[in-house]
C-alpha cells in the first residue's frame, strides 16, 4: 500500500484491563496507543470504580485526544479504550467511540471493530425504528441489544445478537462489575487476552485488545486469541469463558479471519495464530518471487507496510533488497483522508526516493496493494525520475475485486480498479490493462492460494474482496457506509476535517 489515498481504510482498535490495583485509564490510553494504526478519527475511554461508568473521548489521535487532566478524570478498576475508523457514520464527534448506553439491563459501555451489516433489520426486530439513537453507528444498535435486548441473562442477550448480528464484530464492553471480549461467531477481526503480571502494591490483571503488540507495550503475557463465537468475562474472579451459540468441534476453516490483517491491517510486531506477521509478509514475499520472477538489479519495497514482503522476495530470489524509498514518518497514516479531493499529493508528502540507488537501476517495488490506482502510478513515475531505468511492480495481495462489508472501507466496487478491468468472463483481472494504467514495465499479483498459504491457516480467513464470496450471507450489493444517518440531527454535530499531519 503506498501509503497514500489509494488505500484501504482501517476499521478500528479497542482494548479492555480489569486490574483494580493499576491506574486503569492510563493503561488503556498506552494500549490504545499502541493500536493507533487501526484508527486515527478519534479516541475514547471509558472507566469504572464500580460505582459508576466515565467516559472521555476526543477527535483526533490518542495523543490528540487525551492529557493528564482527562486521564484523572477516569478512575477505576476496569477500563474499556477505542480507536476509530469510520465504517458506518461519519466521522463526528458523537460516534467516538466507547458508546455508553443505559437500558432496563443497566448501563454499558461498548467498543466495537468491525462493521454490522444489517443494522437497521435488527432496530427492527428490537422494534426501534423511531428510537433517538445518539450516533450514526451499527454498534450502538449492538449496545442497545445488550442494555435492552429481551432476554433477563446477559448471556442469553450476547446470544440473542449472535443469532441476528450479520457481519464483524469484536468488541470490549464494560459494566460496573467486568469486562467482556467478544468475537463473532465467524471471528473476522482478531482479539486476544493477555495477562499483566503481578509487582509490589499490584496483583496485576487482564487485558484484551484487538492486536498483540498493544499487550507487548504494556508488558503483558499473551495467553491467547479469543475464540470467534466466545464472550470472555474478566473480573475479580479471573476469566470465564462463554459460547452463548455452544461449542461445537470447530477447525481454523470455520474461523474467518480477515485476509488482509494478515497482509497490511495488523502491525507486522502483532501475533496472529501463533505467526508473527512480520513472518508471514516475508513468507508471501517469498512467495510472490516464485509466482513472478524478475530480471532486475534491486528489490525495494514501499515503506513501511511492504518492507517485510520485499525482504522476503529479495532472499527468496537471491537479488539485493535495498532501501531507496523513505517515508516521512510524521504524515499520518493517508487512509485517514477520506475523500477523493485530499487523496492527490500524499506520495510526494510521503516518500521521497534515493537518487543514487536508484540511478540507472532496474528495480523491482513490492507493495502490498493496489486499490483505487490512483498513487502506484505517482510511485513509479517518481522512481523513474530518480533514475529508474525499469520498474517492475509485486503486489503481496491478490487484485481487489469487491469491497469489504466486515469494516475496510474500500470504497464502492466501481473505485476499485481492478473491478474495473475485469476480463470477459467476469472472473479474472485484465492485469496488463492494470500495468499499463500504473505505468510500470511489468506488474504481478501474488496468487490468492500464495498468499493464503502464507498465514498457514489453511482455508481460516475471509477473501471476500479477492472473490466476492463473503463468509456470511446476505451482503448487500451497495454498502451504504451513511445508512443510519437519518438518525440524530447531524447537523448539529459538526463534522471534522480529515487529520492531516505535518
Ligand atoms: S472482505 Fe477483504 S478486507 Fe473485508 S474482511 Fe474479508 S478479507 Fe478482510
Amino acid at each position: 500500500m503506498t501509503g497514500s489515498g489509494d488505500c484501504l481504510s482501517e476499521k478500528c482498535g479497542i482494548f479492555g484491563v480489569y486490574a483494580p490495583d493499576e491506574d486503569v485509564a492510563r493503561l488503556t490510553f498506552f494500549g490504545i496507543y499502541s493500536l493507533q494504526h487501526r484508527g486515527q478519527e478519534s479516541a475514547g475511554i471509558a472507566a469504572t470504580d464500580g460505582t459508576r461508568i466515565r467516559i472521555e473521548s476526543g477527535m483526533g489521535l490518542v495523543s490528540q485526544a487525551f492529557d493528564e487532566q482527562r486521564l484523572a478524570a477516569l478512575p477505576g478498576r476496569s477500563a474499556i479504550g477505542h480507536t476509530r475508523y469510520s465504517t458506518t457514520g461519519s466521522t463526528l464527534a458523537c460516534n467516538t467511540q466507547p458508546l455508553l448506553v443505559s437500558g432496563i439491563h443497566g448501563e454499558f459501555a461498548l467498543a466495537h471493530n468491525g462493521n454490522v451489516v444489517n443494522s437497521n433489520e435488527l432496530k427492527a426486530a428490537l422494534g426501534l425504528e423511531d428510537f433517538p439513537f445518539e450516533t450514526t453507528t451499527d454498534s450502538e444498535v449492538l449496545a442497545k441489544i445488550l442494555s435492552d435486548g429481551p432476554d433477563l441473562d446477559l448471556m442469553d442477550r450476547f446470544a440473542y445478537m449472535m443469532r441476528r448480528a450479520n457481519g464483524a464484530y469484536s468488541l470490549a464492553v464494560l459494566t460496573r462489575e467486568a469486562i467482556f471480549g467478544v468475537r463473532d461467531p465467524l471471528g473476522i477481526r482478531p482479539l486476544c487476552i493477555g495477562k499483566l503480571p503481578t509487582r509490589e502494591g499490584s496483583r496485576g490483571g487482564w487485558v484484551i485488545a484487538s492486536e498483540t503488540c498493544a499487550l507487548d507495550h504494556l508488558g503483558a503475557e499473551v495467553i491467547r486469541e479469543v475464540e470467534p463465537g466466545e464472550v470472555v468475562r474478566i473480573d475479580s474472579d479471573g476469566i470465564t469463558s462463554f459460547f452463548p451459540l455452544g461449542t461445537n468441534e470447530r477447525s481454523d476453516a470455520d474461523e474467518k479471519l480477515c485476509l488482509f490483517e494478515f497482509i497490511y491491517f495488523a502491525r507486522p510486531d502483532s501475533v496472529i495464530s501463533g505467526s508473527l506477521l512480520h513472518e508471514v509478509r516475508r513468507r508471501m514475499g517469498g512467495r510472490l518471487a516464485e509466482e513472478h520472477p524478475a530480471d532486475v538489479d534491486i528489490v525495494i519495497g514501499v515503506p513501511d507496510s511492504a518492507t517485510p514482503a520485499a525482504i522476503g522476495y529479495a532472499e527468496a530470489s537471491g537479488i539485493p533488497y535495498v532501501e531507496a524509498l523513505v517515508k516521512n514518518r510524521y504524515v499520518g497514516r493517508t487512509f485517514i483522508k477520506p475523500d477523493q479531493r485530499l487523496r492527490e499529493r500524499d506520495v510526494e508528502l510521503k516518500l521521497n526516493p534515493l537518487k543514487n540507488v536508484l540511478d540507472g537501476k532496474r528495480v523491482l517495488v513490492v507493495d502490498d496493494s493496489i486499490v483505487r490506482g490512483t498513487t502506484t502510478p505517482r510511485v513509479v513515475r517518481m522512481l523513474r525520475e530518480a533514475g529508474a531505468i525499469e520498474v517492475h511492480m509485486r503486489i503481496s495481495a491478490p487484485p481487489i475485486t469487491h469491497p469489504c462489508p466486515y469494516g475496510t472501507d474500500m470504497a464502492t466496487r466501481g473505485e476499485l480498479i481492478a473491478a474495473q478491468n475485469l476480463l470477459k468472463d467476469e472472473m479474472s483481472v485484465d492485469v496488463d490493462a492494470i500495468r499499463e494504467h500504473v505505468g510500470a514495465d511489468s506488474l504481478r499479483y501474488i496468487s490468492l492460494e500464495g498468499a493464503s498459504w502464507a498465514t498457514k491457516r489453511g482455508e481460516g480467513h475471509c477473501s471476500g474482496c479477492f472473490t466476492g464470496i463473503y463468509p456470511s450471507e446476505g451482503i448487500p450489493l451497495q454498502l451504504d457506509k451513511f445508512e443510519l444517518e437519518d438518525g440524530p440531527d447531524l447537523d448539529s454535530t459538526p463534522a471534522i476535517l480529515p487529520l492531516i499531519r505535518s
